[in-house]
């Protein structure tokens, strides 16, 4: 997300994603990292990946240090839609494709579980991050997209995963979409991002983790017996260093050709009226284009509209203002295109941000053979939630020197 230059047109604010606006205005803080700090474990990155592997680790009983560049939850989980989806960001052809039935079909079955762990632990530990269940639709809008969409929903039947299949008719009395089929799947479901994020670092720091903000990670360096790390205000040992920034930036330089980076939009509605609502079908799932390049729509708990898609290759800086206003000024458009009585609405907030993905879609999560004492979580592209979780479960497993049967499937070496 950018915050560079705002800039503001009626109410429709650039650069500002929904949630930035809705954090309680008592938002916890953590302090800036100063002094020496000896750890177990040392996470790098407080998204949700870092959150939730901070948590998981002091609840198996570890002396953990979390480390925030900027604010918990300001990175791109802070940008993004959080719809919490037990799909990876590809279809289950192209895992199939690429890793062979039988790792597609545990792959897939992971990330079902991972969606189901998140909401479930959210719940557990209470944390007010508006969690909505919520099933997703996957619609084809035109006969080639309709055949694709028929290939994916027989394949992923055939390896036994869940998937409804809805006709036409069925679509529109449930999401008022003209479209020509969809596949259904229960089980997943929708937060606020910035919520969960804030809510797994408070959990972490109930257990005895050590959270720090505004503590960039300039250096890291494993040693024999441990691994040291440098920020502005210190220094931190840990046996073991836990690598969520996202993408592996100047840290980690060599790996970065594992990723791509692509800048993604989203635009927010105001709360929509009741008259427009009830135009709207049931409002109770995420809804996906399978049309490429994608878009996806959720509902909010104030009746808005979340709208994304529109991924490129990050524009240079000098463009990033003039291509934001045209993806979401597009984004609107393709809006009232599926839903005409949004047409002439102006949204409220319109922002992009950064994410990083792998070629076939999964992230990389676990240590590299160049990296002695580290473990990754890098590269959730869209879908960096539920996987963001199933991190948190694969690294802990690591951490404790206990990994299970399935965690190889998403390591450097798959
Ligand atoms: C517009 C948009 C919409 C999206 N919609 C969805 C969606 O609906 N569902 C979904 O699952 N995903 C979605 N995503 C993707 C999702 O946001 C990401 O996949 C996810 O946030 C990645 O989580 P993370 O913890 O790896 O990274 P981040 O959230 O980026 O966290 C990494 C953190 O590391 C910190 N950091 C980096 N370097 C250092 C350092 N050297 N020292 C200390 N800290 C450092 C950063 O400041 C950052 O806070 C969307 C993304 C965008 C941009």
């Amino acid at each position: 997300m950018y915050n560079d230059r705002l800039t503001q047109m009626g109410k429709l604010r650039y650069g500002v994603s929904y949630w930035a606006d809705r954090q309680p205005r008592r938002r916890p803080t953590y302090p800036r990292h100063r002094g020496q700090l000896d750890v177990d474990v040392a996470v790098v990155g407080g998204g949700l990946a870092g959150c939730a592997t901070a948590y998981a680790l002091s609840t198996a009983g570890l002396r953990v240090g979390l480390f925030e560049a900027a604010r918990i939850g300001d990175g791109a989980v802070g940008a993004s839609t959080a719809l919490v989806m037990q799909e990876p960001d590809v279809d289950f052809q192209e895992t199939l494709d690429a890793h062979g039935l039988r790792a597609a079909r545990a792959i897939w079955k992971l990330t079902r579980r991972a969606a189901q762990d998140f909401a479930s632990t959210m719940r557990r530990l209470k944390i007010p991050c508006q969690l909505d269940a919520q099933d997703s639709i996957y619609f084809a809008e035109d006969p080639e997209a309709a055949k694709r969409l028929r290939g994916e929903w027989q394949a992923r039947r055939k390896a036994g995963l869940e998937a409804r299949w809805l006709k036409s008719d069925a679509l529109w009395r449930e999401a008022r979409v003209r479209a020509e089929c969809a596949i259904r799947v229960a089980g997943n479901a929708q937060v606020d991002p910035v919520r969960a994020c804030a809510g797994l670092a408070a959990a972490a720091v109930k257990r005895g983790a050590s959270v720090y903000e505004r503590s960039s990670v300039e250096r890291i360096r494993p040693s024999r017996r441990s691994v040291e790390l440098r920020t502005a205000g210190g220094g931190v040992t840990a046996d073991q260093v836990v690598v969520a920034t996202g993408h592996p930036g100047a840290l980690f330089r060599p790996l970065g050709r594992h990723f791509r980076t692509l800048e993604t939009y989203a635009v927010a509605t105001p709360t929509l009226g009741a008259r427009i609502r009830a135009e709207l079908g049931r409002r109770q799932a995420m809804l996906w284009d399978a049309a490429q390049p994608y878009r996806y729509l959720r509902w909010t708990r104030d009746d808005r509209i979340l709208f994304g898609g529109g991924d490129q290759t990050p524009p240079h800086p000098r463009s990033r203002e003039k291509a934001l206003v045209q993806r979401t000024g597009q984004l609107m458009y393709e809006l009232s295109v599926l839903y005409p009585s949004i047409s002439g609405i102006q949204p409220e907030y319109a922002w992009a941000g950064h994410v990083a993905a792998a070629a076939d879609g999964l992230p990389y999560i676990g240590p590299h053979r160049n990296y002695p004492r580290h473990s990754f979580a890098l590269g959730f592209g869209g879908s960096g939630l539920a996987q963001g979780f199933l991190a948190s479960r694969i690294l802990a497993r690591h951490c404790l020197g206990e990994p299970a049967k399935g965690d190889e499937l998403f390591g450097f070496t798959r």
